[in-house]
């Protein structure tokens, strides 16, 4: 998971990359950190913290922050810890000066390449796959940094977009799957924004331009008007991840020229043209904000009305820990609350956009009888999620995964619902369009990079 964020050619560098940050805060919260840099300046400035956008970026940040280029990091940890020592963007300097970089995705031959550089010496300073890239490109042979990264490149498999910055370039790269989502925007300010996804380009004032193609190296620096660009590797298939359009991306950004809100009404509308159980209720119920686009559908769809049956408090973040057995019981109550007197005495469809370990879909299944609804039918807007996913998406070990060590029905019994239904694989595909073969581990454990 994580959000990505580049600023190139622009005084306000530092303050673009954490409007951008604040805008993709949902792509992760534990930690956020931003370097600067660029022509004026001879050096390369950090500031990294663990915390929301909005605390951590202050006047005495932006005081550090100095130079016409900067990069951006929310963390989501998916490999590494949840500490300040694992906070991006990672700073080091080598034989060639400076560089700092940020990474969105997962590398699967981390632990192979780590314990390699272990043996030949090397010290590290995190416990993020991240730093390989630093050590590859420290220790390569190449003379120059773009070289250097390249070299690195060819030892990387994974899911991985990386924003590398010199004192004086910015390095894009998008893995040759193409798996996490990377755009490029142009600022009407001045320079360019590259950020993970397009909901932040309203903020900061810039027009889509492209994504950066899989495989792709984008160089920015000042001797070309326009960035440099470079295929690495154009030999891999396309397979963009399914998840982000089911559930992590922000429903207004585009990823790879496709809405990811209709992209999840289409969910929805699949998942009613496919219900034959559904005859007889009374209102379709997202739970939000994630099933909000996907119900839309489903009531458009099946002509059920749509109500909103359950109220979020947007105030409840992850700082809210969890230390106790009764804190954590307390916790979908802080969340989420039942519309009691739309509820009771109602049949209500809910859906929900997944179900991982189940424990979210029994509290809501309880919450809703609780409050007095007589049948709870549960809808998801994805397939059932047998496999984890080591492509970026932060899922548990499999047998944690609740669809692969029961069986639907049992699924059905364990959160007391009165039926339950899921998307099936060919209605996602529907839904996302089939002209793409897009990345679905999760659901069909088809593990394209091994
Ligand atoms: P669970 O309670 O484990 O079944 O998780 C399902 C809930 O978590 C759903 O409401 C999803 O919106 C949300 N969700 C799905 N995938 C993820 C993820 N990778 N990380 C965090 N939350 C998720």
């Amino acid at each position: 998971m994580c959000a990505i964020v580049g600023i190139y050619g622009n005084v306000d560098a530092a303050k673009l990359a954490s409007a951008a940050l604040f805008a993709m805060q949902h792509r992760g919260h534990e930690a956020t950190g931003i370097s600067s840099g660029g022509d004026d300046s001879k050096k390369i400035f950090t500031v990294k913290k663990c915390g929301y956008v909005r605390d951590v970026y202050n006047e005495e940040a932006f005081e550090v922050l100095k130079g016409n280029m900067a990069i951006g990091h929310n963390r989501y940890s998916t490999a590494g810890s949840e500490s300040t020592f694992d906070a991006q963007p990672i700073h080091a300097k080598y034989k060639l000066g400076e560089i700092s970089i940020v990474h969105n995705g997962n590398l699967v031959n981390k632990n192979e390449i780590r314990q390699r550089l272990i043996n030949e010496g090397s010290i590290f300073q995190t416990g993020m796959d991240t730093e390989n890239l630093i050590h590859l490109i420290a220790k390569s042979s190449q003379d120059r940094l773009r070289d250097r990264i390249i070299k690195s490149l060819t030892k990387t498999k994974g899911a991985y977009n990386f924003i590398i910055q010199s004192r004086s370039k910015l390095f894009v790269v998008r893995d040759p799957y193409g798996i996490r989502p990377l755009s490029i925007g142009k600022l009407r300010s001045g320079g360019w924004i590259i950020a993970s996804e397009t909901c932040c380009f309203d903020i900061v004032d810039a027009k889509f331009v492209r994504d950066v193609k899989p495989g792709e190296m984008l160089i920015f620096s000042k001797n070309t008007k326009n960035p440099e660009s470079i295929i690495l590797d154009d030999t891999k298939e396309f397979r963009p991840c399914a998840f982000e359009y089911i559930y992590f991306a922000r429903p207004d950004s585009d990823i790879d020229g496709k809405n990811v809100y209709s992209t999840r009404e289409a969910m929805g509308k699949e998942l009613a043209q496919n219900d034959k159980n559904i005859l007889d209720v009374d209102m379709v119920i997202p739970v939000p904000d994630s099933g909000v686009p996907s119900a839309l559908g489903y009531s458009k769809e099946s002509g059920i009305p749509f109500e909103l049956g359950i109220i979020r408090n947007h105030y409840v973040g992850r700082t809210f820990i969890e230390p106790t057995q009764a804190m954590r019981n307390m916790k979908v109550k802080m969340k989420l609350s039942p519309m009691k007197s739309l509820i009771a005495g109602k049949k209500i469809v809910v859906i929900d956009d997944s179900i991982v370990r189940g424990t979210t879909s029994k509290r809501i299944v309880k919450m809703l009888k609780d409050a007095g609804a007589v049948e709870v039918h549960f809808r998801v807007a994805s397939p059932m999620i047998k496999y984890p996913c080591f492509y970026g998406i932060d899922t548990p070990t499999k047998d944690e995964l609740i669809n692969a060590v029961k069986t639907k029905d049992e699924v059905k019994e364990y959160i007391e619902a009165d039926s339950l239904e899921y998307l099936s694989i060919d209605n996602l595909k529907n839904a996302l369009g089939k002209e793409t073969n897009y990345s679905m581990v999760s659901f069909d454990g088809n593990y394209f990079v091994e």
